[in-house]
């Protein structure tokens, strides 16, 4: 799509629209061999759209800005466009789900975090602000690393790849930041399951909240000294460690000791 067709970007939905055909290309074939229905989130003025529709799967697509519904109907059957917030849909559909986003980056993490919860999405291939997906992507060695609550998280649940670095100059109009695309692939038995979603992100949040000081010392605004104690023993851990560097292992074993399963 030329830059002169595209249509005004409105900022307070995060509208930065991708032009540059090499990564649409990436993103739309990352999991075009996989047997599952296609959800586009925040399609736009059909960017990613025409490439995902030609891979002939069920294809749905989940925008705010109903400005765009005529041209996505050219692509998407008209009763296969949502017009509403992403945020506030069920993402109920039968069967396993690929999600594509280049995604609003002022919501990204809620977004993901809602994503996550659900089990039939299988893949993802998100575009997010490179700092966001630096938060995402663990490290290959085993320690630490700026470790944070949002990769604890999410390798719990996924194994994530990048898959391209993308420049601002790749879209119109440019946004001040550098992107990523990320490539999510569910595990099929996370460590802490799905049905724990909460607990053991409120655990991350705290175990993180301040990731330079002991961590003993951070639990206690939430557990007894006691059962921190106890804890860290069982895990072989020592209570003076710092969050930032606990490997993805000890922080589930821990979460474990304090929660089950
Ligand atoms: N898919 C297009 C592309 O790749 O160029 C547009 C991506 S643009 C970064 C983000 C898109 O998400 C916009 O179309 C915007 O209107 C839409 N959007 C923003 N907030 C949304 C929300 N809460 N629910 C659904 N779509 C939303």
């Amino acid at each position: 799509m030329s830059s002169t067709k595209l249509p005004f970007a409105d900022k307070k939905l995060g509208q930065h629209f991708l032009r540059d055909k090499k990564y649409i290309q990436k993103i739309t074939d990352d999991f075009k061999d996989q047997d599952c229905l296609i959800i586009e989130v925040g399609p736009g003025p059909a960017i990613l759209t025409p490439s995902l529709a030609k891979h002939d799967k069920e294809f749905y697509v989940v925008e705010k800005d109903e400005r765009f519904f005529d041209r996505l109907k050219e692509h998407v059957k008209e009763d296969h466009i949502i017009l509403g917030d992403a945020l506030e849909q069920e993402f109920a559909w039968e069967g396993p789900i690929w999600l594509v986003s280049n995604l609003p980056y002022n919501i990204s993490v809620p977004l993901i975090l809602k994503f996550t919860q659900k089990k039939n999405i299988q893949w993802m291939t998100l575009m997010v602000q490179k700092e966001v997906g630096e938060r995402m992507l663990a490290p290959h060695h085993s320690k630490g690393n700026d470790r944070g609550s949002l990769m604890c998280l999410i390798e719990n649940y996924f194994d994530v790849k990048m898959l391209c670095h993308v420049p601002p100059g790749a879209f119109v109009p440019p946004p001040k930041v550098d992107s990523v695309v990320l490539s999510f692939t569910r595990k099929a038995k996370p460590e802490i399951t799905l049905e724990s979603f909460k607990k053991y992100e409120e655990f991350c949040r705290i175990l993180f909240s301040n990731r330079r000081k002991q961590v003993g010392k951070v639990l206690k605004s939430k557990y007894e000294k006691e059962r921190i104690e106890r804890a860290f023993k069982n895990c072989g851990l020592e209570l003076t460690r710092r969050a930032e560097t606990f490997h993805q292992d000890e922080v589930c074993s821990l979460y474990k000791e304090f929660h089950g399963n």
